[in-house]
């Protein structure tokens, strides 16, 4: 594991870190299938594999690789975003106290929600950037967690990590980053103060809406990430080879692939804000978006592919929107190559805080140009 890494994330990535499989020599590593593995004459496991719950050879280039580009000291990888979501959340015990974002992925809120009145956790939530709610809410001694998704799921505000960082370390709570829409390329939450980053891998990392993965990265390698590997471990949260080894192939063009995403959307933003039918573009890259100074701060190299719009017809002039596309696919998920629309509050469904004249983008890798064309004529 001693590769001699290059500096840039670029690099790193479309050769995997250069690794290079010691028994033949190939650059693309191979799939290990197996489930178990012999122990040594005398009892050990000294290859450090004895069952894939637990730990598979496949995952060891990518792990490194999430490990090196977010400048963590170890990674782990996941059935799925939501899998790697709630391992942080199950360390805790009942009396606990967490803090996370109003706006966020609806289907983590929904989770911890529910989950936390089951386990006994205590649940503030608390506005994207209220600093003033959030002091109020951390409570010294009490909250082990703060949670934080930057961009926020679907407004695209984007929070102050270090800010946060600040304040959670503060109380002695630790912070936890859903960065699956800014992806390691734009933002690396770690060098801003995060403890732990999540990703629906899923998502930009695999890229190509194939995939169902997550991935966890932490700031040390220390008795709290043991035991979120041994939650992985005992709850079967493991990722199937197969895809471990997919997920590999989908990062080596993620640098590209989230520029080209971040200048679309960009030029997306720029194109409707002001657009006499649309009320509101929301997107981090307009200096008019609210977290906008945040973003510019903290996201390196572009404001991502992720943006909403809401229109002055309200929900049903959304909807037609929708209905119109034809280069834009009507789907939920993001982060893949094809540029994807969906009206948020459908899929989200009752008590969905999401307002419900807004369509979110997920803007992909095509020509902005027919991407812009297509949005032309669909909203008239
Ligand atoms: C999709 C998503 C998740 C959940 O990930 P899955 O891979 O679908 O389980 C969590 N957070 C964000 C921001 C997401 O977009």
């Amino acid at each position: 594991m001693t590769t001699n890494r290059p500096k840039h994330p670029e690099t790193q990535l479309a050769q995997a870190l250069g690794w290079v499989d010691e028994t033949t020599g190939a650059l693309v590593p191979p799939i290990h299938g197996a489930t178990t593995y012999q122990r040594d004459a005398d009892n050990n496991y000294r290859r450090g594999y004895s069952y894939t719950r637990g730990d598979n050879p496949t995952y060891a280039q990518v792990e490194a690789l999430l490990t090196s580009l977010e400048g963590g000291e170890a990674a782990m990888v996941l059935g799925s975003g939501m899998s790697a979501a709630t391992v942080p959340f199950m360390t805790l015990k009942s009396g606990d106290h967490v803090v996370a974002q109003s706006v966020m992925y609806w289907g983590v809120r929904a989770w911890l929600l529910g989950f936390a009145e089951q386990w006994g956790l205590e649940v503030d939530l608390v506005a994207p950037n209220d600093t003033e709610g959030l002091a109020a809410a951390i409570k010294p001694g009490r909250t082990k967690l703060v949670w934080i998704e930057t961009p926020a799921n679907p407004t695209f505000e984007c929070i102050d990590i270090a800010a946060t960082a600040e304040m959670a370390h503060a109380a002695g709570a630790r912070l936890c980053v859903d960065s699956t829409v800014a992806t390691p390329i734009l933002t690396r939450p770690i060098e801003h103060g995060a403890d732990l980053v999540m990703h629906s891998a899923t998502k930009y990392l695999n890229g190509h809406s194939d995939v169902l993965a997550g991935a966890l990265i932490a700031a040390r390698d220390d008795d709290w990430w043991a035991k979120l590997k041994e939650i992985r471990a005992f709850h079967g949260k493991v990722l199937g080879p197969m895809e471990a080894w997919l997920l590999l192939r989908g990062m080596r063009t993620l640098h590209l692939r989230v520029r080209q995403s971040s200048e679309n959307a960009m030029a997306i933003a720029r194109r409707f804000d002001g657009h006499p039918k649309i009320s509101r573009v929301l997107y981090p890259g307009l200096e008019s978006a609210p977290g906008h100074e945040i973003a510019a701060r903290q996201m390196n190299g572009g404001f991502g592919g992720m943006l909403s719009m809401q229109f002055v017809g309200g929900e049903a002039a959304a909807i037609a929107v929708a209905e119109k596309v034809k280069v834009f696919k009507r789907a939920t998920s993001l982060g893949g190559v094809e540029s994807l629309v969906e009206h948020r509050a459908s899929i989200e469904g009752a008590g969905t805080p999401v307002p419900f004249d807004l369509l979110r983008f997920s803007v992909g890798v095509e020509h902005a140009d027919d991407l812009i064309a297509d949005l032309e004529q669909a909203i008239g």
